[in-house]
């Protein structure tokens, strides 16, 4: 069985890592990684075949050649690497979590600490057991700083992705009404998220507060956090900031103890200004200028089907079917309801993971949208369809029903808001707004 060690040794010459067949670079360590309906040891021949250097096992039957390298667990044998790269890397790491605005708040603050250092960020949303290791194993010499997404649905996960990623400053978005399943509840949320505080605690490390969000000043006192930085709305948070504007694109103005700006943002949604601070608190403390971080910040486009604002040819579409649950449907309905436009549309699908509390989930949002000033309210997927009889709206089991009446009751000259769990797949009826 290969050390950590000597992985690490191939590692250093071979400095790319590959999970999947189908995207093989050259020269690559392939790691032949386990799945609900696959097991990677079956591929290695064509990993090989295709070009990997090596290929990491855990199945003795597949080693065909010297290319091969078993160890006990390959998931294991991979976490372990990323933790024994990380060791030897002396860069300042931003940990990230929180129910909402992840991906978003790590994208900002890639694309303003960009305008100083080269910023390595989670691509995407590799924000789990797999795709925290293969952040960090990305990681070049080249690299001056860090911010690594990290994703949980259950209690000791961030902790166990702490000891891979070893953050030295870190941000907790917030605290919602997400995968309560997995965590037990809401309490199971704040308790699991604030494992980011322990471990900063624990190692000395910088926390970045929201100081207008309860929850978190709550779990820092917890995990008697001392080295924070603040920011919110109150003058005496290191960065404070007041929302002008949303309608739809967000405008603001933030400011340090000693002087105020002026800033713009290519988001919609009001919600999205706690992610915007947060990326200026960590540019500041990044000693970036103001007018770095201001760069930074307009030069961020979404692109990646979160609160993304597209003009159709028919109706101006707020994209947001990335995911939902209870904390963002809310928050996106509560901005569809503040924005200026004559006529409005919500399709919402159903929110999943959400265990015992999906009926009570489902129905405080149907009877949110219905209560509001949206003219058309669509409702897809059997949870909301259980609330058919009670409220107002269209109701529909499935998005290709959904799609039926859409073609026969077309939506023209609306704002409209299509947001639903990544399960309901919502982008499919994009093509009819
Ligand atoms: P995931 O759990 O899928 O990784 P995430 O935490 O990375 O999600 P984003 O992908 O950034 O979150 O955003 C998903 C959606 O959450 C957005 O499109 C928006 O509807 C909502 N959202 C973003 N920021 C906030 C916020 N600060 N508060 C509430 N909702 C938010
Ligand atoms: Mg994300």
């Amino acid at each position: 069985m290969a050390t950590t060690e000597q992985l690490y040794q191939h590692y250093l010459k071979h400095s790319t890592i590959c999970t999947d067949t189908r995207t093989i670079t050259e020269g690559c360590l392939f790691f032949a990684l386990k799945g609900d309906n696959f097991d990677a040891n079956t591929f290695t021949e064509k990993a090989l075949d295709q070009g990997a250097a090596f290929a990491i096992i855990d199945n003795a039957k597949y080693a065909i050649n010297n290319q091969c390298i078993l160890v006990a667990d390959v998931l294991t044998a991979l976490q372990d690497l990323a933790k024994h790269h990380r060791k030897q890397l002396n860069i300042p790491v931003i940990g990230l979590t929180g129910s909402n605005g992840k991906t978003t708040t790590k994208e900002l603050i890639r694309a303003v600490l960009a305008e100083k250092f080269q910023v390595f960020a989670t691509k995407g949303n590799l924000n789990n057991h797999i795709g925290v290791p293969l952040s960090i194993l990305s990681l070049q010499d080249d690299v001056e700083i860090a911010v690594i997404e990290m994703g949980a649905n259950h209690q000791k996960e961030i902790e166990f992705l702490c000891e891979i990623a070893q953050p030295t400053h870190g941000l907790i978005t917030n605290v919602g009404m997400a995968h309560l399943d997995g965590f037990g509840g809401f309490e199971g949320v704040k308790k699991g998220k604030a494992e980011l505080f322990a471990y900063l605690k624990a190692h000395h490390g910088f926390a970045f507060i929201n100081r207008n969000n309860p929850y978190l000043l709550e779990m820092s006192e917890v995990a008697g956090l001392n080295k924070v930085v603040y920011y919110g709305s109150e003058k005496e948070n290191s960065i404070s900031g007041k929302l002008q504007h949303s309608d739809p694109l967000i405008e603001f103005e933030w400011a340090t103890h000693h002087a105020h700006y002026q800033a713009k943002a290519n988001l919609t949604g009001t919600y999205n200004f706690e992610n915007i601070l947060a990326a200026i608190c960590i540019g500041h403390f990044f000693e970036l200028s103001p007018e770095q971080i201001n760069t930074g910040l307009a030069n961020y486009f979404p692109n990646n089907n979160r609160s993304q604002l597209s003009k159709t040819e028919k109706n101006t579409v707020i994209c947001d079917f990335y995911n939902a649950n209870p904390s963002s449907m809310s928050a996106a309905l509560n901005n569809l309801k503040s924005l200026s436009s004559a006529h409005k549309t919500a399709i919402l699908g159903d929110m999943f993971e959400l265990g015992a509390e999906s009926p009570e989930q489902h129905e405080l949002i149907a009877k949110l949208a219905s209560q509001s000033n949206i003219e058309t309210l669509i409702f897809i997927g059997k949870d909301f369809y259980a609330y058919k009889e009670k409220y107002t709206g269209h109701f529909f089991n499935t998005p290709a029903e959904a799609a039926v009446y859409l073609q026969e009751n077309p939506v023209v000259a609306n704002l409209v808001l299509l947001k639903g769990s990544r399960g309901m797949a919502l982008e499919q009826l994009l093509y009819l707004l």
